[in-house]
Order: C-alpha cells, then structure tokens, then sequence
C-alpha cells in the first residue's frame, strides 16, 4: 500500500489548473526545469530504477522514501501523461495503460466482484461487450444492456446488487447521447460507481467528472493519439479510486503503457483542441451533404437538429465530433460494394486518426455481438461508421459521392 501511495505522490506537481484547456494540453504534467531545460519531455525508456543502497532500496517499498522502483509500478514519461490527462479531465488522478481493453478491464475487475450487477449503455464496443460476456460466464458478475434514457427506467432496472453502471457516449457506432448528468444524480443516490468511455469525445468535448460521473476512460489509440501509431488507454477519477487501481488490477495484471508510447501521447495531446475542431467542423459538412443523398437512408450523428441525441449534445458536449454513421438504401452487399469503390478514404477499425477511416461494424467492430443483441442495438447490416479525418472536407466528400454515384 505504501509503495503506491509513495509512487502516485512522487514526482513533481506541475498542474497548472489556472490556465485553459489548449495551454494545458501543451504544458501540463510537464517541468522542462527538472529536466535539464529540455522543451521536448525525455524518454525513461528503462525497466527499472537503482537504489543507491540495499536500506534506500527497504525504504521505497515501504513508502518512506519517493521515488520511483520498477516501470510497471510507475514511470516518469508515462507519469507525465497521467497527470496530463487527470488535468485535462478535471481529475484529481491519471492512470495509463497498454490499451483502451486494458483500461477497460483494470476499472471493471476493480470495482466488481462475484454476485455483482453491471448496468450498461445498450450500445458498447464489440471488446467491451465481450468483457462484459466473459465477467458473466466466468465470474458470476451480470450485466444488463438498456438504453438508460429515463429516470424511471433507470431506476427500475437497478438492483441492490448493482455495483456500475457503464456507460458509452456518444454511443459506438449508433452515436446516441446518454444524459450524465441524469444518470450520475440517480448513481449516486443508491452509492453507485458511473464509468464513462469518454473515447469519441476526448475531454476537449466532454468532461463526464463536471457531471457527477465517477471514473472516465480512453481508448488513446484514437483522438488523443490521432496519428495511428499507438494502442494506449486511459483512466481518470478520485485519487483514491485511481490508487486502488494501481495497486491492485493495474499492478498485478499487468497492462501497462510503455514509455515511447507515452511520449507519443503526450506529443498528440498538444494538438488535440485544433484536431478536435476540425475533426468536427470536417465531420458537419459530410453529415449535411450525406442526409442529401437519396442513396442513404439514415444519418446518424449527435450534432443533427433532427437527431433525438440533440438536446443532450447541446447540454454535455462543445461539438459533436468526428464520427458520423449512415445505412445505405439496400442490402449488405450493397454497403460493402460503396466501401470498395472508396479511393482515399481507408477501410479500418480504428478513429480519430488524421486519416478519413471507414468500416462495417456488423461485420467488423460489433462481429462478436449476437446478430439479436446487435439488432438491439441498432447497428444493421447495412451500418457504416465513418471517422471524418482532417483531410479537405471537399476532397472526403468527392471520395464518398463517386463510391455512391458509380
Ligand atoms: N472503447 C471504445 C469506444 C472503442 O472504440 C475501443 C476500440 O475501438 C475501445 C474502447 C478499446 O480500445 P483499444 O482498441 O485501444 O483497446
């Protein structure tokens, strides 16, 4: 125990909680006169630290003395990033991991135990949802997948064994709002823990913290990251919920960041509020063009005046971001063959790159969903999802309308 306080304590504070978002996604978590003056953040690219001696050695791991012991216990670069995130979060502390699963995971084998009752968003990620299936079969921990869009409806659905309510907003890939603040006054009367994937939004969005929520997560892998080239996941809540993962699911499963990949996060960071309003102001041009084509049948997208979502994006969200979803008049076949005659935009599971990215989820994101809980969810088979780059808008839009029209 004390080594983890010890660990989480370390380090120097650097929060600046007096500036605003775009300065402390430059700044925060960073001390460039601890580091030699240097303006780029340093690589710990090491396993471990020494101990001058054996007793400084006894001292670190009896929480005595900070500093730091063993990558997986801790490590300056990705300290760095922790802090960065829990700042940008309104946080009072950052945790990183290997992946947004293994964020994911960490949190739910935290907060749950055997007999427990998870009550979800009717709409996860497909990996989410297999978590979700594995803690049922193998753990005796249940859920429930509802669209948790009523007070009355929440409320009849939670059981004294309840324990979490996960929630996903906007929705992947249907991009339907749930109200967290609704949601969060109704948790916390029954002492309920709300974790929010925060993925689509990033904090530059939403911040779920200002609205009662307990624990955000990331998948880092997409807008925070942005440039395709790292798996990462997040987590950010109370100091003392944030310890007890480190100290227990983080520590001894093991899943945590690498230092380069760190770094990479804490480079992509700078840039989120710029990427962020053009993945968005990219994101309202493709949406307003596709509901004019009588090839699509359906757009889906929080930031729509038609969408039911509407109200919520307008509560919870400074813009709606960079996913927008359709179906496509006619068969699967017939959503496949639209992606196929794609030129720059790429077919791929992942979003919030720099690059346009497009996919299938029935046969892609959401393949391990059941085709009846998948219907549920509203994700057919002719669903497409598509994460709007920061290419010309122009230049996505001639891509999409030339797959349609041929
Ligand atoms: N949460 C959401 C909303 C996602 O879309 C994903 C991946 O696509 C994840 C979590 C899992 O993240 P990762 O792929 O980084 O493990």
């Amino acid at each position: 125990m004390e080594v983890y306080l010890a660990i989480l304590l370390q380090g120097v504070i650097t929060l600046t909680g007096k500036h605003r978002f775009e300065t402390k996604t430059i700044h925060d978590g960073y001390e460039s006169k601890s580091h030699h003056n240097s303006l780029a953040s340093p690589i710990y690219q090491t396993s471990t630290f020494t101990f001058e001696t054996a007793e400084a050695g006894e001292r670190r791991f009896a929480g005595e003395e900070p500093g730091y012991i063993y990558s997986r216990l801790g490590n300056p670069t990705v300290r760095m990033l922790e802090e960065r995130i829990a700042s940008l979060e309104n946080a009072e502390a950052g945790l990183a991991f290997g992946s947004g699963m293994a964020a994911v995971s960490a949190v739910l084998l935290n907060l749950v135990k055997t007999g427990d009752h998870i009550l979800c968003s009717e709409g996860v990620y497909g990996c989410t949802f297999g978590l979700l299936k594995m803690l049922e079969e193998k753990f005796s921990v249940e859920h429930d997948l509802l669209p948790l869009d009523s007070v009355e409806q929440l409320q009849k659905a939670i059981r004294p064994n309840t324990k979490v309510i996960y929630i996903e907003t906007p929705i992947n890939p249907t991009l339907k709002l749930i109200d967290l603040e609704m949601v969060s006054t109704v948790a916390k009367e029954k002492g309920i823990k709300v974790v929010v994937d925060n993925t689509f939004s990033t904090p530059y969005l939403q911040r779920p913290l200002e609205f009662g929520c307990d624990i955000v997560l990331h998948s880092a892998t997409k807008y925070i990251s942005s440039h395709g080239d790292v798996v990462a996941g997040l987590v950010v809540g109370e100091q003392e919920t944030i310890s007890s993962i480190a100290k227990s699911t983080q520590k001894d499963i093991g899943g945590i960041l690498s230092p380069f990949d760190a770094w990479l996060l804490l480079r992509g960071l700078k840039t989120l509020p710029i990427r962020m309003d053009r993945h968005s102001s990219n994101a309202r041009q493709i949406m307003k063009k596709l509901a004019e084509h009588p090839a699509i049948t359906n757009v889906m997208y929080p930031g729509m005046e038609e969408s039911s979502s509407y109200a919520i994006a307008q509560k919870q969200m400074k813009s709606s971001g960079g996913l927008i979803s359709f179906e496509i008049a006619g068969e699967k076949k017939d959503s496949q063959a639209f992606m196929n005659r794609l030129n720059m935009i790429k077919i791929a599971v992942s979003l919030g790159d720099a690059e346009t990215l497009i996919q299938h989820p029935a046969t892609m994101t959401h393949a391990v969903v059941p085709e009846e809980e998948r219907l549920r969810m509203g994700i057919s088979e002719t669903l497409i999802r598509l994460s709007v780059g920061l290419e010309a808008w122009e230049d996505i839009w001639e891509d999409i309308l030339q797959a349609l029209e041929n």
